[in-house]
């Protein structure tokens, strides 16, 4: 077991002790606000540090004013990708049209953040590091819950005893399966599955995203900003989900490579740079949605609980959200009826945002020549600005009053 930034503040002894799994976006906003709520906490995390890697990712609506309230906004703007372009290629590597990204995400221009993935991680353990115990290279081995708490044997060796344990440790949760059973009850594949690494800017791309698309497949190449690297994006369509992938980095890079064997423009370039990246995230597109998200002293937050899927755009801000609604529904409730009360006001709101599946960006994968036909028609016709409203589920909470701002 690896600790770092111990505890350097004892003021929160009389509080609950709370262990999260997960150090990604939901675990340290969720540690800070129960910080704040005087709970003693605990991160684990089974990677050595923060996970910085990823494509950006949105921020919007209410998630806004939770990383208001966090203090972290300021950082977060001084942070934002001014994306300027979305062009979309056909097969052949001609122009279909060449937009305003919000036109497509229905986005608010100067309202909506989005940052580097890492740059968000970032920011929360910032913000968290000195008053929470960050627990790296380690992770839950086992959890067994009785009225007086949740008794915990840790991978690396040791045991705690805490008064609740939440699982934020994303799609694939350990904490969910432990507590619910077998991931595949809850989870809902949409069809696709994606990959998102790093390669060079060979094409010399600024503030863009350029997207090739044949039918089932999509590729594109996402610039931040001027620099040396840009994002490499690979989808591809395929009917059952490739569990056995899923932890193999080797057979991730094996079926990218079948899939995309002959695929045109720039894909054999991204193809190769696979083999020396060291940041290849691979997942399917899916969604998770659960009858409830806790049980006794054990509850799941963001991806683990209701994972919403890249196609709606909305992971970290549900994660967002979803924590600082855990951190509201517990103050001054014991974890059972706290939860309760979290599920209660949060539910709404999750459903609303999963529902975004099927506009936007679900669209802008067909399957078919016929679909993908008709998708291009459709951008070609999308000359409209941004309507500055957004979408209304990304605003679908009003977030409580909720103590102690500083
Ligand atoms: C490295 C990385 C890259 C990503 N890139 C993308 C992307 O390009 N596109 C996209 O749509 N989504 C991506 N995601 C998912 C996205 O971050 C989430 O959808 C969203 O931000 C919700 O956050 P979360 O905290 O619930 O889950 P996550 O951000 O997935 O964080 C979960 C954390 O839990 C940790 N963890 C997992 N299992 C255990 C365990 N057993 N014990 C301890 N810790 C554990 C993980 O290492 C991770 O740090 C990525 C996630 C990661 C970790």
């Amino acid at each position: 077991m690896t600790r770092t930034d111990q505890p350097t503040d004892i003021r929160h002894a009389t509080g609950r002790t709370v262990l999260i799994s997960g150090a990604g976006i939901a675990g340290p906003a969720l540690a800070f606000w129960l910080n704040r709520c005087g709970h003693a906490v605990t991160v684990v995390e089974k990677a050595g540090t923060p996970r910085s890697g990823g494509y950006p990712i949105d921020v919007r609506g209410t998630a806004l004013e939770v990383v208001r309230r966090m203090g972290i906004l300021p950082r977060l703007r001084e942070a934002h990708v001014d994306l300027r372009r979305l062009t979309f290629l056909e097969g052949d590597g001609r122009v279909v049209a060449s937009l305003h990204p919000h036109a497509v995400t229905g986005g608010v221009a100067g309202q909506d953040l989005e940052v580097r993935r890492g740059d968000l991680t970032d920011a929360l353990h910032a913000a968290v590091r000195d008053d929470v115990e960050f627990v790296f290279d380690d992770s839950i081995e086992t959890f067994d819950q009785s009225a007086h708490g949740v008794d915990v044997a840790f991978r690396g060796g040791g045991s705690r005893t805490f008064d609740m344990v939440i699982g934020a440790d994303g799609t694939h949760s350990r904490t969910r399966e432990a507590l619910f059973g077998p991931e595949e009850q809850f989870h809902r594949y949409l069809g696709y599955c994606f990959a998102v690494f790093t390669v060079r800017n060979t094409l010399g791309l600024s503030h863009e995203t350029v997207m090739w698309n044949t039918p089932g497949r999509a590729a594109a190449l996402y610039a931040v900003g001027a620099g040396e690297e840009v994002h490499a994006f690979l989808n591809f369509a395929r009917p059952e989900p490739p569990f056995d992938a899923f932890g193999d980095p080797g057979a991730q890079r094996d079926l990218l490579t079948e899939v995309f064997a002959d695929a045109g423009w720039e894909v054999p370039g991204m193809l190769a740079a696979l083999d020396d990246t060291d940041d290849l995230f691979f997942d399917a597109v899916s969604q998770i949605r659960m009858p409830r998200w806790s049980s006794g002293r054990v509850a799941l937050v963001g991806d683990a609980a209701y994972t919403p899927s890249f196609l709606t755009g909305q992971g970290t801000s549900l994660a967002l959200v979803g924590a600082y609604m855990l951190a509201a529904s517990l103050a001054g409730r014991a974890p059972a009826p706290g939860f309760a009360a979290y599920e209660h006001a949060t539910r709404a709101f999750v459903t609303a945002n999963q529902g975004l599946v099927g506009e936007g960006g679900a669209t802008l994968f067909p399957t078919t020549a016929e679909a993908l036909r008709q998708r291009n028609d459709r951008l070609r016709g999308l000359t409209a600005l941004p309507s500055g409203e957004g979408r209304p589920a990304h605003s679908a909470l009003t977030l409580p009053e909720f103590p102690p701002t500083r």
